[in-house]
């Protein structure tokens, strides 16, 4: 490969590099957005339940407050109708035990009609409790379902954003980047903070910092295929540097320590993009 057309592609990478982050933060914006919402949601769910309990309480309490009302109705009419019973009593023996009836049904109506206000009492209470958090849940409603219009809408914004940068993506990739690098350099920029592409000042890649042996340092230098990285795996590009440090003979020494050290360093290496 030229070395030209190396400088060519490594040009398109950076620019691709540029809109890449851009459409990687948008997909991270997205991802974080339900979040937001799902714990509103769980509360609209558990004010839900809770209304339908209420409700149950209510309806239940209605028909308790129906029959204790229908009760003392039968027990109001019943004591009456023992009340008319007495015009028409003769003996004593009759008027002792109609007297005795009557009493016990003044005492079952008086009970009644209390048991019937205070369950009437508790239908009104519940009543209002019921028209209060009907409200409230009304409310809630309402205001889950327009942050779900308005994050649905955001979401929408976003994805045309990154359909737009994608094809921007494509349209750089059209202009000389092969697919396996592509696709490489998608995940590189993707999980190393937006950064795919970076040069090598000396012997130190400026992605990690760390001293690249002086034989792989000059295949990057004369640049006939693309170099990962075999630290942090970014494809590399040599540039000038002042700051540069010579490291060649410590490098050296290290290499007389161990001959195979750097039998792994190469632009054959292979990138296990899973461990980025
Ligand atoms: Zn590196």
């Amino acid at each position: 490969m030229a070395e030209n057309e190396l400088q060519q592609i490594h040009n398109l990478l950076i620019q691709l590099q540029d809109v890449l982050k851009k459409k990687f933060a948008l997909e991270r914006e997205i991802e974080e957005l339900p979040k937001n919402l799902s714990g509103k949601r769980s509360e609209l769910i558990k004010a839900n339940e809770e209304f339908l309990a209420l409700t149950k309480k209510y309806n239940l309490a209605k028909e308790t407050a129906n029959r204790t009302a229908l009760d003392y109705e039968t027990a109001f009419n019943q004591r009456v109708s023992s009340e008319k019973k007495m015009e028409s009593v003769t003996t004593q023996r009759e008027f002792d035990a109609l007297s005795k009836e009557i009493e016990e049904a003044k005492i079952t109506e008086t009970g009644l009609n209390k048991a019937k206000k205070a369950t009437q009492e508790e239908v009104d209470n519940l009543a209002a409790l019921v028209s209060e958090k009907q409200a409230a849940l009304d409310a809630m409603t309402a205001e889950v379902s327009s942050q779900e219009a308005e994050l649905e809408a955001q979401v929408n914004e976003k994805k045309a954003e990154i359909a737009s940068y994608e094809e921007t993506c494509q349209e750089i990739k059209a202009q000389g980047i092969a697919d396996s690098i592509y696709s490489k350099f998608a995940s590189i920029v993707k999980n190393k903070n937006g950064l795919g592409i970076v040069p090598v000042h000396g012997q130190v890649c400026q992605g990690c910092n760390m001293i690249l042996p002086v034989q792989f340092v000059n295949d990057v230098h004369i640049g006939n295929s693309t170099m990962y990285c075999p630290y942090c795996s970014r494809i590399l590009f040599y540039e000038e540097s002042e700051d540069a440090v010579d490291y060649s003979a410590e490098l050296q020494n290290f290499e007389e320590d161990d001959q195979n050290v750097t039998a792994d360093f190469g632009q054959d290496v292979d990138i296990d993009l899973d461990n980025i």
